[in-house]
């Protein structure tokens, strides 16, 4: 049962509150020398490829550790190990393959502390997010274990009119490369290549150049619990450099990927551009997400939750709330007060257990935004744009900001960080409002705050998007509860955490025997 409470190895509470010192001191041990990570081609380092160092996003002079980058031929005998090694694979079985996904499940648990000091200092997540993090990854372990049992252990018998024994079952594709990205370096991550390999596909992990040290202790614990070397390769380094050798490489059978639209589109053409087999591309992308504040809300509650769908991870989320949307007769009294939230968020560094927002992921990021933010000051009314401490000087922070925008259209593109927009709306108007975000082509998450029944069932039914929350805020979707993903421009489907996402990860084949 994925959702029973669980107890780590440590005898603590897994998943509730555990001491400060306890956790502080582990998560210092790791933090005290430095991390090492190589490529892994069947289990052996890769040595020759570039060497990349990994600093913190809260402190830019703190070095926790470097990468070895895969080179050119680690690429090659990655692809051409894991041909060889699928069939293998996929021959053992769901029961087989779900018993060592449970295996890595409690090796996971077992390395909280591991897990939690990457996730902190190479990630920049602060401690909640840090737990969530390793949380959903365990829970995707978990998860497509007991989708592999059920689904890819025994084929399923059809019925029918034909009078023979008719049957389906359902088997790896091949090589599976997954490509994640660095927003939850350790639960979007280990989720794709957790469902590659409970179909029964090889897999090659390609993490985001910026988190490659969590993926790489992630790996080790995957093969430590039995999935073979030669069944999933581990190749870090430039997404443009790897991506170029691994997609046009014969043996490659699908894609997974979670990123920007941009470089979705970029492997999307990739793929088009090669003979052969046309090869299946998930692909889970950006959103333009907002939520809808109408005036029969609570106010108190709708700010809480616009707070956190807004600037929890500093915004890195691709569930985030970019936009609110807030109904005329409510917004003079909501707007001010979630000003007065917004300054009472505690920005710095994420080990900190007071920090509500910490670091953006790099220099590119804290760029882009700040230039975005330049632009809202300039066309939008600044509700509020908060100070950085001085403390933040060394990291690559951005400050939580608000702004006042007349319409949706202004908007071109996906601000991933802690940069809201409020846009007002007339009574009557919500429909229109629904029709502007479908217009937008993106269709991830969509938050709703309202006490009105119909307006329910009527945004509902006209919102096209992925999913959407009523009365709470709109991240941080459950494993198994509430399977994510998005519609249009924010993805192909099927939803992670959802019964169907293996499926599109294998290959079904009939069987009839005249009995
Ligand atoms: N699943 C995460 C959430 O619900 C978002 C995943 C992502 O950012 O890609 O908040």
């Amino acid at each position: 049962d994925i959702f029973a409470p669980r107890i780590n190895s440590k005898g603590y509470p897994m998943w509730d509150d555990r001491t400060r010192e306890t956790m502080l001191a582990d998560i210092g041990k790791v933090l005290a020398k430095p991390v090492k990570a190589t490529a892994l081609v069947s289990g052996k380092a890769g040595k020759g490829g570039p060497v990349r160092a990994i600093t913190s996003p809260h402190d830019r002079g703190v070095q926790i550790g470097e990468v070895i980058e895969a080179d050119e031929k680690a690429i090659a005998q990655a692809m051409t190990d894991a041909a060889k090694a699928n069939g293998a694979w996929n021959a053992r079985g769901g029961a087989a393959r779900a018993q060592i996904l449970e295996k890595a499940a409690d090796l996971y648990e077992a390395n909280t502390g591991q897990f939690m000091a990457l996730l902190i200092r190479e990630a920049g997540k602060s401690l909640d997010n840090a737990q969530a993090d390793l949380r959903e990854a365990v829970d995707f372990l978990r998860y497509y274990a007991e989708r592999a049992r059920k689904d890819f252990e025994a084929p399923q018998r059809l019925p029918g009119p034909t009078g023979e024994l008719n049957e389906i079952s359902l088997n790896g594709r091949g090589v599976f490369a997954c490509i994640s990205p660095w927003n939850f370096p350790l639960a979007i991550f280990t989720g794709q290549v957790a469902a590659a390999l409970a179909a029964g596909n090889a897999t090659i992990a390609k993490p985001a150049e910026q988190t490659p040290l969590i993926a790489y202790e992630a790996v080790k614990l995957l093969h430590e619990a039995g999935v073979p070397p030669d069944v999933l390769h581990f190749l870090p380094g430039d997404g443009a450099r790897i991506g170029k050798i691994l997609l046009a490489h014969p043996a490659l059978s699908g894609v997974a990927f979670t990123g920007s639209n941009d470089t979705a589109s970029i492997i999307n053409r990739s793929l088009a551009a090669r003979d052969g087999a046309i090869l299946p591309l998930i692909a889970e992308t950006g959103g333009m997400n907002a939520m809808i504040v109408d005036s029969s809300a609570l106010p108190e509650q709708a700010v809480r939750d616009v707070l956190a769908s807004a600037f929890d991870s500093a915004g890195q989320r691709c569930s985030a709330a970019r936009v609110l949307f807030v109904q005329e007769d409510i917004a003079g009294r909501m707007i001010p007060m979630l000003e007065g939230a917004m300054a009472e968020l505690t920005i710095g560094d994420p080990l900190d257990f007071a920090t509500d927002v910490g670091p953006v992921i790099d220099e590119d990021a804290r760029t882009m935004l700040n230039d975005h933010k330049k632009r809202m000051a300039a066309e939008a009314r600044t509700i509020l744009d908060m100070q950085l401490p001085a403390a933040t000087k060394a990291g690559t922070f951005v400050s939580p900001a608000a702004y006042e925008i007349p319409k949706l259209s202004i908007l071109k593109r996906e601000v991933f960080g802690p940069v809201l927009h409020v846009v007002r709306f007339a009574g009557d108007r919500l429909g229109e409002v629904c029709d502007a975000l479908n217009e937008t082509g993106f269709g991830l998450t969509l938050g709703l705050h309202t006490r009105i029944e119909t307006t329910v069932a009527e945004v509902r039914a006209r919102a096209r998007v992925g999913n959407m929350y009523v009365n709470r805020n709109q991240i941080g979707a459950v494993v198994g509860a509430q399977p994510f993903g998005g519609e249009g421009l924010s993805g192909t489907g099927p939803k992670a955490g959802g019964p169907h996402y293996l499926n599109r990860f294998a290959t079904e084949r009939v069987c009839s025997v005249d009995t």
